[in-house]
């Protein structure tokens, strides 16, 4: 189950919600998969680094580096949904330090652009 769900996240190209993932899923087991399931699979996958989340899109992405931490930032495109991903680990370092200064203990640094992607820019 676990296999066919990341399978799944990574054949899309656009972050995806875990109703798109339990879709995917379903067709291709031929049988149907609750998204609840799929949902808690997918946070998983981020617990365990292999997926991020993109918070405004309330969608999920295969990690692109699953082996180092970065608070990771993604620009994300309304209008043909796709997201860019960005690192910038001394400005996302630096608001952790901003955060810890008034004895805030971060978890997690999201951060998230939303505009029209470079395609979707120049389209007339
Ligand atoms: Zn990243
Ligand atoms: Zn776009």
């Amino acid at each position: 189950m676990r296999e066919s769900i990341f399978e799944a996240l990574a054949s899309q190209s656009r972050p995806s919600s875990a109703y798109d993932i339990a879709d995917v899923v379903s067709q291709a087991r031929g049988k149907r998969v609750a998204p609840n399931s799929v949902y808690r699979i997918l946070d998983l996958f981020v617990a365990s680094n292999l997926a991020t989340r993109v918070e405004s899109a309330n969608a999920y992405l295969v990690n692109a580096h699953p082996g180092c931490q970065h608070d990771c930032i993604f620009l994300v495109c309304t209008q043909c949904g796709r997201a860019i991903h960005v690192d910038d680990d001394s400005m996302t370092a630096h608001l952790r330090e901003q955060a810890t200064r008034t004895g805030f203990a971060p978890t997690r640094t999201v951060i998230e652009v939303q505009g029209r992607c470079d395609t979707c820019a120049t389209a007339p």
